[in-house]
């Protein structure tokens, strides 16, 4: 084992600070695991590209998105958690104690990991987007689409993922517009149907979005342009739903461990144990489903405790029964 020495020798890693990362080193810090943190690429997740929080328990009156991030990681702090800037490159899991390098150079060594590097959600890259997030620019329907009772709204995408978020805010949003940059949907057949049959949803297909249009604090509307015709238009609007696919954070980890077919790692049964023993997944890097703060704070405490067991010798799963065993 080259270049351990006391200060890069760690009894557990946490890669990634979103919601399950911290929540995961409140419970490994209090249960005096003294976890060693690495921050990732957007330290806090994307709960600091929202504002107002209103469905995480226990803030009956909100809060806003990077308060709430900043609060779990000063609890973390508190009871011992050490946190570090930088962003995982590469991992060794063929060996233990499991090597991490962080920044492309830096060695750490550690008996367990928990892996929370959760997904990021894929932007359009068009002007006007990066300035209106959390103004009217959303990834996350379930999150915001309470703020836009009566108002028009438009969902970029053709996927499950579109279909869902539009017929979710049919509930909210006097009228939902879907804007497609083809003719054919990706959707599921069952989820185009539900959208299709929905009154309140209109249909702006074949469209590619060109810029994000704001009256410089709140947004407006949506300019496309037309694919046939090349000709482009506003669609007015109050919000823009952005839903064209999510990425796990899982480019380190490829032919270490067992990853589905869209990159998410894979978990066995209802614990947070991979394909490897002694290596941990929560948060949204193991669950394209529910992706929520909260489901994301769950599992995170999941992995801390199927961590303590793990170094205390007992079963968390019995890994040579699966048929994920290395
Ligand atoms: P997805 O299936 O990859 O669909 C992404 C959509 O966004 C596609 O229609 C794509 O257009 C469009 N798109 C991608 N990049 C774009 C860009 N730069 N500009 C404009 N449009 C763009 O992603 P998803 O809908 O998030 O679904 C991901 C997975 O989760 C799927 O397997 C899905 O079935 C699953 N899911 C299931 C449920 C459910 O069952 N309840 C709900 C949500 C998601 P093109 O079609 O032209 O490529």
């Amino acid at each position: 084992m080259d270049n351990v020495n006391a200060t890069n020798r760690h009894r557990v890693m946490i890669l990634g600070t979103g919601p399950a990362g911290l929540t995961a080193a409140i419970y490994a810090a209090r249960a005096n695991l003294h976890p060693y943190v690495v921050e990732g690429n957007e330290p806090g997740g994307q709960l600091m590209l929202t504002t107002e929080v209103e469905n995480f328990p226990g803030f009956p009156d909100a809060i806003m998105g990077p308060q709430l991030m900043d609060n779990m990681r000063k609890q973390a702090e508190r009871f011992g958690a050490q946190f570090a800037r930088g962003w995982v490159t590469a991992v060794d899991l063929s060996k233990r104690p499991f090597q991490v390098t962080v920044n492309e150079s830096e060695q750490h060594f550690a008996d367990a990991l928990i892996i929370s590097t959760g997904a990021s959600a894929k932007m359009l890259g068009i002007p006007g987007e990066s300035e209106s997030i959390g103004r009217g620019v959303s990834t996350c329907a379930t999150c915001d689409g309470f703020f836009f009772r009566g108002k028009q709204v438009i969902v970029v995408g053709g996927g499950d993922s579109a279909m869902e978020e539009a017929t979710f805010l049919t509930k909210f949003a006097s009228q939902v517009t879907i804007v497609h940059r083809r003719h054919e949907l990706r959707a599921s057949k069952v989820m185009q149907e539900r959208a299709r049959n929905n009154p309140k949803i209109q249909w702006v297909l074949n469209a590619t979005p060109v810029s994000v249009q704001s009256d410089g604090n709140r947004v407006t509307g949506l300019e496309v342009r037309d694919n046939e015709t090349g000709q482009t238009r506003v669609i007015p609007a109050d919000g823009v739903f952005v839903a064209i696919g999510h990425t796990p954070n899982t480019g380190f980890l490829k032919g270490q461990l067992e990853l589905d077919d869209l990159g998410y790692i894979r978990t066995i049964g209802v614990t947070t144990a991979t394909s490897v023993a002694g290596v941990f997944a929560c948060g949204d890097v193991m669950d394209p489903h529910y992706r929520q703060a909260i489901t994301a704070a769950g599992s995170g405490c999941k992995a801390a405790m199927d961590v303590e067991r793990y170094l205390e010798g007992q079963a968390v799963h019995d890994w040579s029964a699966s048929s994920a065993a290395r």
